[in-house]
């Protein structure tokens, strides 16, 4: 078969989104690659792309910025910034959710997560952290930087989904090149063609074909079709397709997490305070990691990953405004960085209308029957990419993408 394949961009890659052109090649979207993820490593070698082993977590220190306060996390039991009380004032604001999740982890297998069976476990985050002891104060700190758009709102089994899938990981690794080489790379061995810059507005099937009609008024028939557009995005799209009704739900319900990632440049300011360079904080830029030079392997600068309701405020703000608060919030938790710190850019990908937000984030009490519909084809168009797949991140997109091609393949042999 000679697929085409039709996309919205005008670059490869989707949510793996590297800037190539700035010196680090920062990652806009995934950067970690897990040991567990065999499709990866097996593409990237095919693709002679290096995956270089990631530095363990917490390896080089942790700065807190926590009611008003800047300190080293090492601090933080007995530092009066720490709002929590008993066991809980030993654990650091970003452990909080994984000191009362993985404690105990009521499905066996990361594959069992969507399973109807394990149906009653599928509540929020909220409802599962305070049943276990979580603290009102430490909830608070929960929803400052989650992976989620509010505790209240997400399923806790992909948290114990992910959880599981990590623990066959003895590390993880990047790519040095940056995360978007493999889809270049991929794109580039295609025995078919890319058309960048194609964005579908609508998917029928007519006289046992796939039609895509694209913004530009063109359009694409084809015996088969693997969609693998965002839920968010998908919606966007008019479907006639013979859907079944949990699908149109699915759709409709799906609810991403919101995640905004700022670069700045910076100059060493940090050899003067001496704090780590990593850090987690209360404020609009929640936290903050240091980018490092590939050649020198010296700090040229700062990412910035804002999640949920902070990334919804942020990504109202205009460029000048979302500047002057970055800096502002620079000068306050790091004084000694004022006038030390340019902003670059940043991503929203809430507002990103190819993508909606950076990760299904499923809300309680849907998992089963949103991810039984995903799995289903609507006809001649099957469904693929991060949200139908069993495996995490990209590993899950690349193995949801060849499960589709395989069926495809074998329904027309
Ligand atoms: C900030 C961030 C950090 C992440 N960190 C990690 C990590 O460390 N490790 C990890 O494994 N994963 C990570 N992920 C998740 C990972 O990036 C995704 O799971 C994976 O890239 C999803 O691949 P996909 O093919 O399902 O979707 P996408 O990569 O989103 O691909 C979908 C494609 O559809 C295109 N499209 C959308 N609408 C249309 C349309 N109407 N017409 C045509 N084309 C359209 C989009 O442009 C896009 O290229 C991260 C994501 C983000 C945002």
């Amino acid at each position: 078969m000679r697929p085409l394949v039709l996309e919205a961009r005008d670059r490869p890659g989707g949510r793996a989104y590297t800037r190539f052109d700035l010196p680090d090649r920062p990652e806009f979207g995934a950067v970690e690659v897990g040991d567990s993820y065999t499709r990866v490593h097996a593409l990237a070698r095919d693709c002679g792309l290096r995956i270089r082993p990631s530095p363990p977590p917490g390896s080089a220190g942790l700065a807190l910025h926590v009611n008003g306060r800047t300190l080293d996390a090492d601090h933080w039991s007995e530092s009066s910034a720490n709002p929590l009380a008993g066991p809980e004032r030993a654990v650091l604001p970003p452990r909080l959710e994984a000191h009362y999740l993985a404690r105990t982890i009521p499905i066996a297998r990361a594959t069992d997560w969507d399973a109807p069976s394990f149906s009653a476990h599928d509540r929020s985050f909220t409802a599962v952290l305070r049943e276990r002891g979580m603290s009102e104060a430490a909830l608070r700190l929960v929803n400052v930087a989650g992976n989620h758009n509010h505790s209240d709102d997400v399923s806790v089994l992909g948290w114990w989904r992910g959880a599981l899938a990590r623990r066959s990981d003895t590390g993880a690794g990047q790519f040095e090149a940056g995360a978007a080489t493999l889809a270049t790379c991929m794109a580039a061995r295609l025995d078919g063609s890319v058309r960048y810059a194609s964005v579908v507005t609508a998917l029928a099937e007519a006289g046992g074909l796939v039609l895509a009609r694209l913004a530009d008024g063109s359009e694409h028939r084809a015996g088969h079709c693997v969609c693998t557009l965002p839920l968010p995005a998908l919606g966007r799209v008019r479907l006639r397709l013979p859907l079944q009704p949990a699908m149109r739900q699915t759709i409709n319900r799906a609810a991403y997490t919101r995640v905004t990632v700022a670069l700045f440049d910076a100059e060493p300011f940090w050899q003067e305070d001496g704090l780590p360079l990593t850090m987690w904080t209360d404020t609009p830029l929640e936290r903050l990691f240091p980018r490092l030079h590939p050649a020198t392997g010296a700090c040229i600068g700062f990412k910035a990953i804002v999640n949920g309701a902070g990334a919804a405020a942020v990504d109202r703000l205009d460029e000048a405004a979302f500047e002057r608060l970055a800096l502002a919030t620079f000068a306050r938790i790091r004084p000694n960085a004022t006038g030390r710190v340019r902003y670059v850019a940043r991503h929203a990908w809430g507002t990103d209308p190819f993508a909606g937000g950076a990760y299904a984030a499923w809300p309680p009490g849907m998992v089963a029957e949103s991810r039984a519909a995903l799995s289903r084809s609507a006809g001649r168009v099957r469904f693929a990419g991060e949200h139908v797949a069993d495996a995490p991140g990209i590993e899950g997109a690349i193995r949801s993408g060849e499960a589709a091609a395989s069926a495809i393949l074998e329904a027309s042999s």
